[in-house]
Order: C-alpha cells, then sequence, then structure tokens
C-alpha cells in the first residue's frame, strides 16, 4: 500500500534531505520547518528586527504585535479561553525549570511530587533537584506491560502528602498516550498542584486545557514543525498566582530600586530579557499553516503511517517493539544485535532515526536495555520512507547476523 503525504511538498528540506541520500525519521527529535515558517522568518529580519514591548518606534510596534498574535495563537491551539495564560520560554527544558524553582517556596520537608516511569530527563531532574534542595520525595509511579502509568498504583500512589504530579502526555520512547486526564484528576482530588509535559503530545492531535484541568502544560516549538528556541508554558490563573518569577531582568519589572523591585504578573513577569522574537513570530507561522491542515486527515495519515511501521517491525525476525506503541514512533531492539552497529549500518545508508536512551535512562534501564533505536514520524512521511528505512534495516541485519 503507497501511502503519499499531501504535505510533503510543504516541507523544502524533505527534497533537499532526499537529494542528499536522506531519509528522515526523526521528528520526536525535531520536526523539519514548514515553507510558511522560513517565509515568516525571512520577512521578519528583511523588514526590520525588533526587540518587544520596549520600543515606541514602529518596528518595535510590528514585532510586539506579531509576538503578541503568537500567543493569541498559542492560547487558541490549547483551546485556554480565559483560564490562563501563554508564556514563552527559551523550550520545554526552561519551562520545567521555571516549574520547579518558582513552586519552590510552596514545598515543604516531606512533600512528595509524583512523576512517571517514562519521564524524560526533562521532566524528572528539575525535580529530582528540587527534591534534593528541599528534602522532598520523588514518587514514580509504576507502568504497565503495554507502557501506560498503571492507574491501580497510582490511586495508591497520589494521596494527600503528594504535592505535584508531573507526567507525560505521549511517551517519547514508547509512543504509548498516558491517561493525564484521570491522573489529573487523582492529583486534583488531593488539591496537588498538576504539570503535563506535552513535548510530544501537542504535535499529535489537538488537546483543550479548560477540559484537560491541569495547572501548567508544556511544549517544544521545534517538535511541532517550529522554530528552535522556543517554549511554551501555559498556566491556569490560580495556580499561576502561586508562581514566583524564576529569573531576574529586563521588562518583567514594575518598579525597580537598588533594593527593592516589583514583578509583573503573568505573562510577562516569567519573561525576563530579551525573549526569542522571531521565533515566537516563526511559531504563529507554523500554526497558520497548522490551522489549514485538515486535522482528521493528518490523524488518519499519521495512523495508517504508523501501522505499517509497526507492522513491517514486527514482522522481522528477532526484533522486538518496546512497549505498544499507539501513535507516530516505534522503538525496538533486536535480539543478539548491538544498538549502536545497528545504527551505525542505519546512518551509512542515510536513514536518519534515533539510538540510544532518548533521554529517559531510568526506563531504558528500568526495562532492562541498554538502548534503542527509535523510527518517528512527521506529517511529511510517505510509506516510501518506510520502504526505504526497511530496505536498509534488512541489509543491515543480514550484514549483522
Ligand atoms: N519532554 C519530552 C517528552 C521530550 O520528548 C522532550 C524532547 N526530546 C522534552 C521534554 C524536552 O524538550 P526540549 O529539549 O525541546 O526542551
Amino acid at each position: 500500500m503507497s501511502l503519499i503525504s499531501p504535505w510533503r511538498t510543504d516541507f523544502p528540506a524533505l527534497d533537499a534531505l532526499e537529494r542528499q541520500g536522506q531519509v528522515y525519521l526523526d521528528s520526536a527529535a525535531t520536526a523539519q520547518k514548514p515553507q510558511a515558517l522560513i517565509d515568516a522568518l525571512t520577512h521578519y529580519y528583511a523588514n526590520g528586527a525588533a526587540n518587544v514591548h520596549r520600543a515606541q518606534h514602529l518596528p518595535g510596534a510590528m514585532a510586539t504585535q506579531a509576538f503578541e498574535d503568537t500567543r493569541h495563537k498559542v492560547g487558541e491551539w490549547l483551546n485556554l479561553g480565559t483560564c490562563g495564560h501563554v508564556i514563552f520560554t527559551h523550550g520545554a527544558t526552561s519551562a520545567f525549570n521555571l516549574l520547579a524553582y518558582g513552586l519552590e517556596p510552596l514545598f515543604q520537608t516531606g512533600d512528595e511530587i509524583v512523576i512517571s516511569a517514562l519521564e524524560h530527563h526533562a521532566n524528572l531532574l528539575p525535580w529530582q533537584q528540587l527534591a534534593q534542595r528541599r528534602g522532598l520525595k520523588l514518587v514514580v509511579l509504576p507502568l504497565t506491560a503495554d507502557g501506560t502509568v498503571d492507574l491501580d498504583a497510582a490511586s495508591s500512589l497520589i494521596n494527600a502528602r503528594t504535592r505535584l504530579l508531573a507526567i507525560s502526555q505521549l511517551s517519547n520512547v514508547l509512543g504509548t498516550w498516558q491517561p493525564v486526564s484521570t491522573l489529573v484528576e487523582m492529583a486534583k482530588a488531593h488539591h496537588a498542584l498538576t504539570v503535563v509535559d506535552g513535548a510530544q503530545g501537542v504535535v499529535h492531535g489537538r488537546h483543550d486545557m479548560q477540559a484537560l484541568g491541569c495547572d501548567f502544560y508544556v511544549f517544544s516549538s521545534h517538535k511541532l514543525y517550529g522554530p528552535d528556541g522556543v517554549g511554551v508554558l501555559f498556566g491556569r490563573h490560580e495556580a499561576l498566582a502561586r508562581l514566583r518569577p524564576w529569573q531576574f531582568g529586563g521588562e518583567m519589572v514594575l518598579q525597580a530600586g537598588y533594593e527593592h523591585a516589583t514583578f509583573r504578573p503573568a505573562p510577562l513577569g516569567f519573561e525576563a530579557g530579551t525573549p526569542p522574537v522571531s521565533g515566537v513570530i516563526g511559531l504563529g507561522a507554523t500554526l497558520d499553516y497548522l490551522n489549514d491542515v485538515n486535522q482528521s486527515t493528518a490523524t488518519e495519515h499519521e495512523a495508517r503511517l504508523h501501522e505499517l511501521l509497526c507492522t513491517g517491525l514486527r514482522l522481522r525476525e528477532g526484533i522486538r517493539l518496546v512497549g505498544v506503541p499507539q501513535v507516530a514512533l516505534a522503538s525496538f531492539v533486536v535480539e543478539g544485535v548491538h544498538n549502536a552497529d545497528l545504527a551505525h549500518l542505519l546512518t551509512e545508508q542515510g536513514i536518519a532515526v534515533r539510538a540510544g536512551h532518548h533521554c529517559a535512562i531510568p526506563l531504558i534501564d528500568r526495562l532492562g536495555l541498554s538502548g534503542a533505536i527509535r523510527v518517528s514520524l512527521g506529517l511529511y512521511n510517505d510509506s516510501a520512507d518506510l520502504e526505504r528505512f526497511f530496505d536498509a534495516l534488512d541489509q543491515a541485519l543480514e550484514l549483522l547476523r
């Protein structure tokens, strides 16, 4: 069955990579960019760059307008309504660090932070560090065999001692959706704060913050076909009122003296210094582009490609899928073959996939693996990309076994 992506030609890098003999199957790490984004960046830089929120001149006003328009577009993308604010950071990782430092005064020795066993280091290490600074306990929710959080275990591990739950929406290693709404409800029943890592989830489907009910939701623009260097932190009003600024500097200040300063409320109070202006404007253009992509056609295309990927892997002897991937990616190991050797042979054949621990070492350890190869898909991938991948895989395995 041949599957052609109607969006492939909107992403010029796909052609360029093809001319270099490359098949790009690493979109979970970072996605290629649509022409609409490239045009927006060229337009911004060619017509006058300026800082935002400071200058009274025309270029400053234009940049501020485009920057704030993006804030509005992100709000619509996440269906915030009036329930909270969008804060721009320099990436998802910055947003988690902002939260872990900014919420620190709310914690007391013995309080518990609940995460899951599959968290990316970005949603693990900032909490681990906070736990060490404050004498907190980091509680790790176990997984079921198919790679989702075990809700039975969660119902006892999330309890009156829980002060915060931080949970991934879609695993970057297992490709499994997590029961975030249920977990958020469990945490809220105990008045705990809730943080959802949407770095992978935001790319696949639309997620409604009003319905999800979490206090904070985090993602990176670069995985959503936007520029790198931009992160999004959604915060609900009540939760933002409890968050202290983490970084201090220009534009986040209401009044400053040598001994004392007061700070702006969200969102600007959490955006110290010059923000990633071009990146945010580029994210706005990317969201315009994505709003024109028919969501159900895209979801169906991705689902059919994913099915081809998983079926092809399952058909091959000695290959073991890690967990039961549901969308967008699949990680696997091959019996008797070292990941690094296989990755090397795939790379030599122009196949851009990821091998290693995928920034989730505790999960890889818990699964008893030394690493895994991850194939991940974007809007622009075709079945021809997977055919080339499988040809290369078969050749590599023939050499290695
Ligand atoms: N969480 C998940 C699930 C991710 O996949 C990633 C990126 N690999 C991150 C967080 C961190 O994103 P960034 O590196 O863009 O800050």
